[in-house]
């Protein structure tokens, strides 16, 4: 499924433009495709994770990472899951691990088939910022 990245053909640079989480994945995909790439942000990136201007988003209750989208960031990012929960996340097995209470009463805790990582926003940007920043041709500059 993760397939060796193929170099495009004339093209030795690429820019993504914001470091959110689409902008920083886009980076890494496209790290083995040119010889460097450079991620435009025009908010001040915090050195730990933290609420920041360019993300008013993750003040709010924005706290669950769904299998799917988990595991599609660590087809571009290895061992990001580990980081994460190194760093304090919760694997959540679901539906086993949900409680859940609706009009017919709560909802049966059945073996999981799926999973939710459970942490702040913050941190899983500043996580992904700072696995990403390790690769030596991507390079994180103000806009
Ligand atoms: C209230 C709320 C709750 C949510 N809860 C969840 C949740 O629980 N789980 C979940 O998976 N998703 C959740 N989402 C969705 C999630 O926030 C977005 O899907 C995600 O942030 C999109 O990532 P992005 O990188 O595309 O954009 P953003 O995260 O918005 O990042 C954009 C980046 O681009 C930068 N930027 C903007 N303009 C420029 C420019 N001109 N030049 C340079 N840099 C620029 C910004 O500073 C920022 O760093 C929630 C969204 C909201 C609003």
């Amino acid at each position: 499924m993760n397939e060796p990245a193929k170099a495009l053909p004339g093209a030795s640079r690429a820019v993504a433009i914001g470091s959110g989480l689409t902008g920083t994945l886009a980076a890494q995909a496209l790290s083995g495709c040119v010889s460097d790439v450079i991620v435009l942000e025009r908010d001040y990136l915090p050195e730990r994770p933290e609420p920041r201007k360019g993300l008013p988003q993750a003040r709010h209750g924005h706290h669950r990472f769904y299998s799917g989208g988990v595991n599609a960031m660590e087809i571009i990012l290895d061992k990001v899951t580990d980081r994460l929960l190194d760093a304090g996340a919760h694997r959540i097995p679901l539906p086993t691990g949900m409680l859940a209470y609706f009009p017919q009463g709560w909802y049966r805790r059945w073996p999981a088939t799926h999973f939710l990582i459970a942490c702040s926003r913050d941190l899983v940007d500043f996580t992904v910022r700072e696995l990403v920043a390790a690769e030596t041709n991507i390079h994180f500059s103000k806009a």
